[in-house]
């Protein structure tokens, strides 16, 4: 419907127009002033409200971020936290709430393959799918990059949590459709439930998180069900780093060294330095309990340098036939300028570099970096020797062989346990190594050596060097002239004895 403008109306604009063009002549407060104060007043009212109005929805938006998370409008930490608070006091005292901390895997892989846009994105739906699935008895949460939170109300029993775990995993698990890929994401999640857990919502969540780190521990998609005994193992762990960090700031390390011998000889090869942390009463707290931790810290950096100076150090005064060996974990390399510090560590000590061993895992390898093969390479070039320490204990062995040239590999203990069992396979598993070793020429160490049974089947499978309690345990620096001394002593009573037989041969 067409709209005319009554002819009315017309002649009021004309007359304005009229008295516009009059007002110009006329003295005194004009008709034109009036309404060009009258357009500055109306002008102004209509800003001050679109003012207005733009400062309430900034506010309004504000106050939105105040509780929600940027990226996909879910609720952030502290708004989850104020929310499962007002839930818990209200829950009734059959029903259960559940909170499930969740991390996402493989958002870093759409980020580095399609871009962080599309890593965003498949955040976005991810957030979408959770709020889906949790349904409105349910509180939803981002609670940083990857991670979420959800909190379900009114469950009958861990039951229900479980279930509604596996829920969870499966709508993360849906395939998406991301600029023409499929991208398929998994997770873990750990699994905290109130009453039983906890009736605190910062603890409940806490524990969550708890069940989430073991959940993290084993491989795949997964959900983990919170225990108690994860808090005691968490006070531990926070024990253990004051520890380590403490030991390390009073110098408290120490070093103990394990003999290696030539099987052909029975003569001491060297040894191997294993690194020692008092417990305070008397006794040592195992490397494998430390060690890993000093690696997440950090400090096995720290601590993996002064081992080599200390170890380099001893051994440059022991006779020059005998080498010493020292571990170094991936940490190390990852911090750079390894085959720097081996040299200063050479240098400092005077020790040869041909009688420093150095020992590596199949981890190290494995990251496939080639600025670790550079380092292994100008370590090698020093005339350090490299070791694959654990040989067997991986996946696939045999393929890191072929990536970087070793001088020896230990083959692990597991193997020299596995000969006193019924498992004949073992032997040709290892004559296949022997085999394999002898066409590449390495050295080739059999450790864990613990019965003189073991110790002369491996020698007539053809290893070079044993290692193991049955030859001599790690032992204090203190310690180890002694071992030097009767091996000197065993060599000349094995001279001395062996003299009138060769006389004799040469007189025949
Ligand atoms: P590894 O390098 O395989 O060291 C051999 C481990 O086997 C040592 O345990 C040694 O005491 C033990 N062992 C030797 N012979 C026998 C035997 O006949 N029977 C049995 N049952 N065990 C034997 P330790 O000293 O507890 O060291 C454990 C691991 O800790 C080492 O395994 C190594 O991976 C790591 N480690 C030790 N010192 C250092 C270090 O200075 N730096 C780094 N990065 N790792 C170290
Ligand atoms: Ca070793
Ligand atoms: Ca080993």
């Amino acid at each position: 419907m067409r709209h005319s403008i009554p002819t009315d109306c017309i002649a009021w604009l004309a007359s304005c127009e009229i008295a516009r063009a009059d007002a110009l002549t006329l003295p005194g407060p004009s008709f034109a002033a009036i309404v060009t104060l009258g357009t500055i007043a109306i002008a102004g009212l209509f800003m001050a409200f679109l003012q207005q109005r733009r400062a309430a929805a900034a506010l309004a938006r504000a106050r939105f971020f105040e509780h929600h998370e940027v990226m996909t409008g879910l609720f952030n930490r502290p708004h989850f936290l104020d929310v499962l608070r007002g839930a818990m006091t209200r829950r009734r005292p059959h029903e259960h709430i559940a909170v499930f901390a969740i991390d996402l895997e493989g958002v870093r892989d759409v980020n580095d393959l399609l871009g962080n846009a599309a890593g965003d994105t498949i955040i976005r739906l991810t957030a979408r799918a959770l709020e889906r699935v949790s349904g409105s008895n349910a509180i939803v949460a981002r609670l940083s990059g990857d991670n979420f939170a959800v909190a379900r109300l009114g469950l009958r029993n861990v039951q229900d949590a479980a279930s509604f775990a596996a829920t969870l995993l499966e709508a993360i698990s849906q395939p998406q459709r991301l600029n023409g890929h499929e991208v398929m994401l998994s997770a873990r999640i750990g699994v905290a439930l109130a009453p039983g857990d906890s009736e605190e919502a910062a603890h409940l969540l806490k524990a969550a998180g708890l069940a989430l780190d073991r959940a993290c521990l084993g491989t795949g998609s997964g959900f983990t069900l919170f225990e108690k005994s994860f808090e005691r193992a968490l006070q531990e762990r926070r024990e253990l780093e004051v520890k380590i960090r403490e030991t390390l700031e009073k110098g408290g390390f120490d070093l103990h060294f394990q003999p290696l011998f030539r099987a052909g000889s029975n003569r001491l090869a060297g040894f191997e330095a294993l690194l020692r942390m008092p417990d305070g009463q008397g006794g040592f707290i195992p490397p494998v309990k430390f060690i890993p931790v000093a690696e997440e810290m950090g400090l096995i950096v720290e601590i993996g340098d002064w081992v080599l100076r200390r170890a380099c150090m001893l051994a440059a005064h022991w006779p020059d036939h005998l080498s010493i060996a020292v571990n170094l974990s991936p940490a190390q390399f990852s911090a750079g300028h390894m085959s720097r510090r081996v040299r200063d560590a050479l240098g400092e000590s005077g020790l040869r570099a041909d009688r420093l061993e150095l020992e590596i895992t199949e981890g190290l390898i494995l990251k496939d970096d080639a600025s670790i093969l550079g380092e292994l390479r100008t370590l090698k070039a020093l005339g350090v020797a490299i070791v694959l320490d654990d040989f067997g204990t991986g996946y696939s062995s045999l393929s890191y062989l072929w990536k970087f040239p070793f001088d020896k590999i230990k083959i692990d203990r597991s193997f020299t346990d596995a000969l006193d069992g019924e498992d004949r396979q073992v032997v040709e598993v290892l004559q296949a190594i022997m085999s394999l070793g002898r066409s590449l020429r390495l050295r080739i160490t059999a450790e864990g050596v613990e019965t003189g049974a073991q110790a002369s089947f491996l020698k007539s499978l053809g290893c070079d060097e044993v290692q193991g309690y049955y030859f001599g345990r790690p032992m204090p620096v203190d310690q180890v002239a002694l071992t030097i001394l009767a091996d000197a002593a065993r060599a000349l009573s094995d001279a001395t004895a062996s003299a009138p037989a060769a006389r004799l041969a040469a007189a025949g």
